[in-house]
């Protein structure tokens, strides 16, 4: 299925579809159930635009390629261009939608691929590997330090974080990714997990949750 952002009503938003930057180990606690040291300065991965796909009514996993995670994050749509430096303000201005989306990784892949320290891209960046809810208008969220995520996978809770346990928060992380990467109107930043990443299974139920906001999707 193709990808459009779109606002939480089904409605397009009018921005092409970018690239997706993506934080590693952004939540100490999810560093911690993989075994991983703590960055000191945020951990970067691209998807490309192909990763796309709507978080619902369903996505698919890959098959035979070993244990597939769900990893739920706090989504922002980029709604205008972030380049160098920054100032907190004109970072927090680019926002256009704040969302939830799943940063699929092939886990087993990727532990084969951190063995041998080459990049990560076959176990996170295939097609499919992000597929991504709808959007919420940034004025929604009073506070970005205190939005809720959470998801549940038949009816039991995986995981469940708050914006306010990220090691490096929503609005600083977009000004240390415009040193390295200019972020343009349309791209997406997925603002790492919090702890709970587990494997999913053809058919599984799943309810993602953003600050009081629910969808429900499954995997095919
Ligand atoms: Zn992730």
């Amino acid at each position: 299925m193709s990808y459009q952002h779109q606002w939480a009503d089904g409605s397009a938003i009018a921005l092409p579809v970018g690239k997706v930057v993506c934080v590693g180990r952004n939540y100490a606690a999810h560093a911690r159930e993989l075994g991983n040291a703590v960055p000191e300065t945020p951990m970067l991965f691209l998807k490309p635009a192909t990763a796309l796909v709507p978080l619902a009514p369903d996505f698919a996993i890959p098959a035979g390629r070993g244990e597939c995670h769900h990893e739920t994050e706090i989504t922002v749509l980029i709604g205008s261009t972030l380049s160098g430096d920054v100032s907190a303000a004109e970072a927090q201005a680019a926002i256009a939608g704040i969302g939830i989306g799943l940063d699929l990784t092939l886990r087993d892949l990727q532990n084969v691929l951190k063995q041998k320290g080459h990049p990560w891209e076959v176990a996170k960046a295939f097609d499919g590997a992000a597929p991504m809810g709808p959007f919420l208008p940034p004025t929604g969220f009073a506070d970005l330090t205190a939005i809720n995520i959470g998801l549940t996978v038949n009816g039991e809770q995986r995981q469940a974080g708050s914006s306010a346990d990220m090691i490096t928060g929503i609005v600083p992380l977009l000004q240390f990714i415009a040193t390295i990467f200019t972020l343009q109107p349309g791209d997406i930043v997925m603002t790492g997990t919090p702890e709970g990443v587990a494997a999913l299974q053809s058919g599984d139920r799943l309810m993602p949750t953003l600050s009081g906001h629910f969808w429900q999707t499954r995997v095919r």
